[in-house]
């Protein structure tokens, strides 16, 4: 389970004449990485609000596991595809209710289970009211790494087959980005995962990239690079 397939999407935005994607096709196989590299404004994002259907493609199609995800359901869709993002935090609420948000079935158990995954667990409970504790609006109570750490707990617990990581280490410095690692890794590990990063100095060697390549005023080249080659 878990095979993304692009197959000539060209995206245009509703408010724009020239399209940000054009003719952009590839395939995820199941609990395969794929790196989306290339400079701001390229349309990297625009791939991650594709794959959640904020918005739908103008031309072409997505398939997951050979259906085109305009044919799922909103829950059948996010069952099988999760974005981690720091802004995706509840405004407030307790860690408790962070880590389970789209989990009304998760015990105590499952939630202290993600959060040891995801190096959470040590943290939360040197704070007086553990798991009780508000994590205030938008997580500003917890530090970047802590808040990110919270982000991949839910996303450990949401168990979804396909991953969509926007730019994770953002606002992390290195040493935290660092640290993120081996978390992000455990919740990579057996799921798709589309990593788009603009910052290539946590790519694995092994994943094949989409390099998207900005041309002023209309759609960039795409180039799909096979894993063990870079650039930079
Ligand atoms: P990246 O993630 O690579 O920085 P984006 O996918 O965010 O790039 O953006 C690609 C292009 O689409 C940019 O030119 C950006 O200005 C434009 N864009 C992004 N979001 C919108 C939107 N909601 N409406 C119109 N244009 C947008
Ligand atoms: P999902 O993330 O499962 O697709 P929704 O589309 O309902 O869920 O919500 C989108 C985002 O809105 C969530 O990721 C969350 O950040 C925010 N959100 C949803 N419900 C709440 C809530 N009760 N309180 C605060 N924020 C919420």
């Amino acid at each position: 389970r878990g095979r993304i397939e692009f197959h000539g999407v060209d995206f245009t935005y509703p408010n724009r004449r020239r399209p940000t994607l054009r003719n952009l096709s590839f395939t995820v196989e199941p609990g395969e990485l794929i790196v989306c590299t290339g400079p701001s404004g390229a349309g990297k994002s625009t791939i991650a609000k594709l794959l959640l259907r904020f918005y739908d493609p103008t031309a072409g199609r997505i398939l997951l596991d050979g259906l085109d995800i305009r044919d799922l359901s909103r829950e059948s869709l996010r069952d099988n595809i999760t974005i981690l993002q720091q802004e995706n935090l509840l405004f407030s609420g307790t860690v408790r209710d962070n880590i389970a948000y789209g989990r009304p079935d998760a015990d105590m158990d499952d939630i202290v289970r993600a959060a040891v995954l995801a190096d959470v667990h040590d943290f939360v409970n040197t704070l007086p009211r553990k798991y009780d504790t508000p994590i205030g609006q938008r997580g500003r109570l917890m530090s970047g790494g802590q808040r990110q750490r919270l982000a991949i707990a839910r996303a450990i617990l949401r168990d979804a087959p396909v991953l969509v990581l926007d730019e994770p280490m953002t606002g992390l410095d290195a040493l935290t980005a660092a640290r993120i690692m081996e978390p992000l890794n455990r919740l990579m590990a057996g799921r798709t995962t589309i990593l788009i990063t603009h910052d290539l100095r946590f790519i694995p060697e092994t994943a094949r990239q989409i390099v998207l390549e900005p041309v002023r005023g209309r759609a960039g080249r795409i180039r799909v690079k096979p894993a063990g080659r870079r650039d930079t």
